[in-house]
């Protein structure tokens, strides 16, 4: 692990005043539970399988259930389950009691077979095509590398064995599945890399810290949107008077309700083995920010899915819910998910750029091949932050845009342009760096000089991909991550073996050997690398309007929504890149491709049957009773005789039954949309535009409307928490 930072495996030695202040782990089958409920024998057959990430040796599978059963009991559980990622973005569980009758007499019981294949049948999960209902079951298979934990509620416990979820030939119908087929990939070209560098063969491990932000709203207010509570977002709400321009809220203090609540997320994320670190304020009033201490990126993606979990259990407890759609009130900032994601080798950070000059000249080829594979394929990572909820923040103006490009920083580009003109083998011209020569000058580590405008920065070890969305499982993007730098990888490695002489030279490597004609080659292959793939650096702002422009004379693409960049994963050339590697079959991809346009499909149009009936059944009645009161005062002033006031209403009956006309026209408009969609003739295009006109009448509405009769809490109220 990295140096020393293992905060998923310190449970061992942790003191008895971190035991005290945070209980870390104390809901896993961690180092210490492995130790107590396990033999001796069976604990270090058990700790080598997880680490070295193999399948679990059948012969200790009993005592290791027998053993698991144990410690769950002891901590209240009565039942199992195999806790799996299906296509579905969340997490699955089917629970089964520990509970047998065996002649009668009740016992309990949890066997191998148990732990490590389950059959859920499960069979409504979205599958793509690939497992009809009639067809043989899906199966998951115990992940050893991501330890069993216990998920309480308020009168029981379950345990949890994350698993991975496949249809019975084997193809996955999970996000688990290809993340670590992915991390394999990666994990092979590294090897090859490395043997050129002279290291010693060693483990890769990716690392993935991911800064989760979310919304936090009354539940009060939340049960009285419809919206919220189908959509997850508001599909209307007019401006408040205030909202995020001050940028007060952003690191501010933090509401003494908002804390208790974090505080008893984190103690519940402690529990659970995981490092929850930072928590502050973002920019949009409402909005927060939890970010664990990185980890082993299996084990960081699966607890990001209980990060999400934890932060949805809590809030229901605190009288809040908690809203981790990427959008959910227009005019102020959306959510994103931050995967920082970098590489070791050997328990050494690839991505530290290092102080001597063969640790530069090994940071600086995995920065290049990162570099070459995020322009090779940057449809690819576009596709893997695609839907619906994202389409509304990327290339808005507070997230990254729809436009993948890097941020290295000015020193770092620099660094990059003096490769780039450099000239092997030639004496050194001034503004030349020659690899394996020259020392990297110190570069900055702090966040100061952070580009919070770029969807991929490089952040002084690591780099941070920016466009995910918050509520997005984060073994998607890092899916296509690990594959693409595990080709640019593999293919460097490749063309040095090639240039330096095949496998003789490869064979006469030894060990911390690094000559001069090895670094020439090399600069010579990151320099060619360098010219072809420079432009997808970017490190100006990204929300200028001119960026567009210029990326698109770069040659770089720029899906503007889900079905176009979705259209990444019916590419031949993108299946083959993931048949080759290992990550995915083509029909493995093809089913997720159809799974994601379906679910955009199904998510438009539950937002476009929600706008209709919350326009037609809440917001029509307010202005009718609303144009009738100001009505019957107009008539009544009339009859009266009273002048004085009659212009002020009438010009309100006017605009309110302007407003009822315009709502009927969209509404019809919105249904007709939604009609012709259900027969295919329309696209979701035509529904979102039906519902942007509608959400412009309603939310002039709201302006014309008494307060006291508005029928939904406005962005005023919902907004401010305190
Ligand atoms: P910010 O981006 O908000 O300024 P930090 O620099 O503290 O925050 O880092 C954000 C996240 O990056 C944290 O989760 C941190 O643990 C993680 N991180 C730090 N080093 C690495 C690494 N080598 N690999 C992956 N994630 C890392
Ligand atoms: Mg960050």
């Amino acid at each position: 692990m990295l140096c020393g930072e293992s905060p998923g495996k310190e449970n061992a030695t942790m003191t008895e005043e971190t035991k005290k202040a945070t209980d870390f782990g104390a809901d896993v089958f961690g180092e210490e539970a492995i130790q107590t409920y396990l033999s001796k024998d069976t604990a270090k057959k058990l700790q080598a399988t997880i680490r070295e990430g193999k399948p679990l040796d059948p012969s200790i599978a009993g005592e290791v259930a027998h053993g698991i059963r144990h410690w769950a009991m002891d901590r209240g559980a009565t039942h199992y389950t195999h806790w799996f990622l299906p296509m579905t973005g969340s997490t699955a569980e089917k629970h089964d009691s520990f509970l047998e009758l065996k002649d009668g007499e009740p016992i309990m019981q949890f066997s191998g077979k148990n732990l490590i294949v389950g059959e859920p049948d499960a069979s409504s999960f979205p599958s793509g095509g690939i497992r009809s209902t009639f067809e043989a079951r899906g199966y998951t298979a115990w992940d050893p590398t991501s330890p069993a934990f216990i998920k309480r509620h308020s009168n029981g416990a379950t345990l949890c064995i994350p698993t991975a979820f496949c249809a019975y030939t084997g193809e996955s119908l999970d996000k688990k599945t290809p993340l670590l087929r992915s991390m394999q990939a990666l994990d092979k070209s590294l090897k090859r890399l490395m043997k050129l560098f002279g290291r010693p063969e060693a483990h890769s491990a990716c690392t993935l810290g991911a800064e989760q932000e979310y919304f936090l709203v009354d539940k009060e207010y939340w049960k009285k949107r419809p919206d919220l509570v189908l959509t997850g977002r508001t599909l209307f709400g007019a401006p408040s008077a205030k909202g995020q321009q001050l940028e007060d809220h952003y690191f501010g203090t933090i509401p003494d309700r908002v804390l208790s609540f974090m505080n008893d997320v984190e103690k519940d994320l402690w529990k659970l083995g995981i490092p929850a670190k930072t928590r502050h304020n973002e920019v949009a009033p409402a909005q927060f920010e939890l970010a664990p201490q990185f980890e082993e990126l299996n084990l960081a993606s699966d607890h990001n899915m209980l990060v999400m979990d934890t932060l949805r259990g809590v809030a229901e407890k605190h009288g809040l819910k908690c809203l981790l759609h990427e959008k959910p009130y227009a005019g102020v900032n959306g959510s994103g998910k931050h995967n920082n994601w970098s590489v070791a080798y050997g328990g050494k950070n690839l991505l530290d750029p290092g102080t001597n000059p063969h640790e530069n000249a090994v940071f600086l080829t995995v920065l290049c091949a990162v570099i070459e594979a995020v322009d090779k394929h940057a449809d690819l990572l576009r596709a893997s932050v695609a839907g619906a909820g994202n389409d509304h923040r990327l290339g808005a103006n507070e997230a990254p845009p729809a436009v993948i490009s890097i941020y290295l920083g000015d020193q770092l580009a620099e660094v990059v342009d003096r490769i780039e003109s450099g000239v092997a083998g030639e004496a050194k011209k001034a503004d030349t760096l020659k690899i394996g020569v020259d020392t990297l000058p110190p570069l900055p580590k702090d966040a100061t000089d952070r580009n919070r405008t770029s969807p991929f920065a490089f952040t002084g070890n690591k780099f941070e991909f920016r466009a995910p969305g918050s509520s997005v499982c984060c073994s998607g993007p890092m899916t296509v991550l690990n594959t693409i730098v595990a080709e640019s990888v593999d293919r460097i490695a490749c063309e040095l073996e090639k240039e330096l002489g095949g496998e003789s030279f490869v064979a006469s490597i030894k060990p911390g050997e690094h000559t001069a004609r090895f670094h020439d080659t090399l600069q010579k292959v990151l320099q060619s690398s360098l010219k072809a793939h420079k432009r997808v650096v970017f490190n100006g702002n990204g929300y200028e309007a001119e960026w567009p422009k210029e990326a698109e004379k770069r040659g770089l693409p720029n899906a503007p929504d889900t079905p176009s960049a979705l259209a990444a994963l019916a590419k031949p050339e993108n299946a083959a890149l993931f048949e080759k590697f290992g990550v995915m079959t083509k029909r493995e991809l093809e089913s997720r491709h159809e799974i994601f346009l379906e679910e955009y499909a199904k998510k438009v149009r539950i937002e476009g049957a929600c706008a209709r009936d919350i326009a037609s059944e809440m917001i029509f009645p307010a202005v009718k009773a609303e144009y009738l009161e100001s009505l019957e005062a107009f008539s009544k002033a009339g009859k009266a005789g009273i002048a004085s006031g009659t212009l002020a209403l009438r010009e309100n009956v006017v605009e309110l039954g302007a407003g009822l006309d315009a709502l009927r026209n969209e509404i019809g408009k919105l249904e007709d949309a939604l009609g012709r969609a259900a027969c295919a003739e329309a696209a979701e295009g035509e529904i979102l535009s039906s519902m942007k006109a509608l959400r412009t009448t309603v939310d002039a509405m709201e302006k014309r409307v008494s307060d006291a009769r508005w029928p939904l809490p406005k962005y005023r109220d919902m907004l401010f928490l305190y």
